[in-house]
């Protein structure tokens, strides 16, 4: 089973590929965002408690994000693999999903670090705002979501750095190109 972190800013592509492999590989997905968003339109008390986070630009609280995962990747037995899109977001959700992932018997295989330059994120998490509905595609929001990916965010690709298992993608271009070396990182992985 092949376990793969889809890596980037807001903005970077990372749900447009992650729906690409997983019609290529089949693996099963795991988008924290989505997760939370349905929580929220269900109003359950975990997305009520979520929603003011998501709604500052900041992030939901690295307990609540954990214990959500250890729920969900019970339901991961038989896949042939896993894309964890949006997670981990923090240093300490790099060390706890290892953790969760090792008492499981296995390990992240590769991490795609996507990168987009912030002004070419702007224009596409701007132009995202005007179909998405999402209630974080904004301008104000998308600025402080930027500034807590900068600080919160990418210390996670150290994190990866020392295992030896990030690959960096350049994440502009056509989105055809970028699969093309997105399919090759995950083909070259354990
Ligand atoms: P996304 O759809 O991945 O851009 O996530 C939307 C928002 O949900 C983020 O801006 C955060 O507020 C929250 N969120 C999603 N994933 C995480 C995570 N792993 N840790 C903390 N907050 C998260």
């Amino acid at each position: 089973m092949k376990n793969v972190v889809i890596f980037g800013a807001p903005g970077s592509g990372k749900g447009t590929q992650s729906e690409n492999i997983i019609k290529k590989y089949g693996f099963k997905h795991f988008s924290t965002g989505d997760i939370l968003r349905k929580q929220i339109a269900d109003q359950t008390e975990l997305g009520k408690t979520a929603k003011k986070f998501i709604d500052e630009g900041k992030l939901v609280t690295d307990e609540l994000i954990i214990n959500m995962m250890d729920a969900e990747l019970d339901s991961v037995k038989d896949a042939a693999g896993v894309i964890f899109d949006g997670f981990p977001r923090t240093y300490a959700q790099a060390e706890a999903l290892k953790t969760l992932l090792n008492k499981r018997g296995t390990d992240v295989s590769v991490m795609l670090n996507i990168q987009v330059d912030e002004e070419e994120l702007i224009k596409r998490l701007l132009e995202r705002g005007k179909t998405s509905g999402r209630s974080d595609d904004n301008l104000e929001t998308i600025k402080k979501r930027l500034d807590t990916y900068n600080r919160d965010t990418t210390p996670v690709i150290d994190f990866y750095k020392k295992e030896g298992t990030c690959v960096d993608i350049k994440g502009v271009g056509s989105i055809e190109e970028i699969f093309v070396a997105i399919s090759e990182a995950i083909d070259a992985a354990k």
